[in-house]
């Protein structure tokens, strides 16, 4: 009698146990999705959903390591919305803001899971292409510059002023820069940007590749 009655406190007790373990594997569960949600939230931009200029910074140095550990190509694309000023001079900031949103849309379309689409500032972005070498990195800028100068942005009644539907058109231009193994992330974003002046001083809705260094002729 007296082991029955201990084996049936042994049972009551193994059950208590395992309910507190259930109940401390979902605390550990729900701690780690806080954890990875505000991970997350830290890293992006709010208006936009893309990744937010410290996010692009450390995405910028893990793909600069990469590439020379895989000796893989690694590109950069800078994008900046040309006249952006008058967009929001003409029908005010919140229609700017949609037009910022949907030129985030469209970039987060054409890209694969592997890149990395940032917001830099305002309305600049910028691309990082692991693996991509400059043919295929351009054709990717330019799609980009061609969905967009050729697709409207439709902003709804609500931020019209009028209350009624309408379109914005816009363009951008874009410098690219092509990783090289002595860079410092600064001179990788450096020659991007100088291209990006370089497309802007062109006529503006057009990607320039980065100057390419004088080399020694062969002999
Ligand atoms: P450019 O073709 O030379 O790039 O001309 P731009 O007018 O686009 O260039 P500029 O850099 O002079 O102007 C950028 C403008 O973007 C100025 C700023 O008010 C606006 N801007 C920056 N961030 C935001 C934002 O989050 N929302 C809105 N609506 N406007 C923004
Ligand atoms: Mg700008
Ligand atoms: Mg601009």
């Amino acid at each position: 009698k007296g082991m029955h009655q201990q084996t049936r406190q042994l049972r009551t007790g193994l059950e208590a146990a395992e309910k507190r373990s259930k109940e401390l594997e979902d605390i550990v569960s729900k701690t780690t999705k806080a954890l990875h949600d505000a991970r997350q939230q830290a890293a992006t931009d709010p208006l936009t959903g893309l990744a937010n200029r410290g996010a692009f910074d450390r995405a910028l140095a893990e793909g600069m390591q990469s590439a020379r550990r895989l000796r893989r190509p690694f590109t950069l694309v800078v994008i900046d919305i040309d006249h952006f000023k008058r967009v929001n001079d003409t029908h005010g900031h919140p229609v700017g803001d949609v037009v910022i949103k949907a030129v985030a849309e469209r970039m987060r379309q054409e890209l694969r899971d592997q890149d990395t689409v940032a917001r830099y500032g305002g309305e600049e972005f910028a691309l990082l292409l692991e693996g991509a070498a400059e043919g295929i990195a351009f054709s990717v800028a330019d799609r980009i510059r061609e969905r967009i100068a050729t697709n409207p942005i439709p902003i709804p009644p609500e931020e019209s002023a009028d209350g009624q539907p309408f379109e914005v058109q816009i363009t951008r231009s874009a410098g690219l820069s092509i990783y090289r193994e002595t860079d410092s992330p600064e001179a990788f974003v450096k020659r991007a940007d100088k291209a990006l002046y370089v497309a802007k001083r062109s006529g503006r809705n057009q990607v320039k590749v980065e100057a390419r260094t004088a080399r020694r002729r062969m002999r």
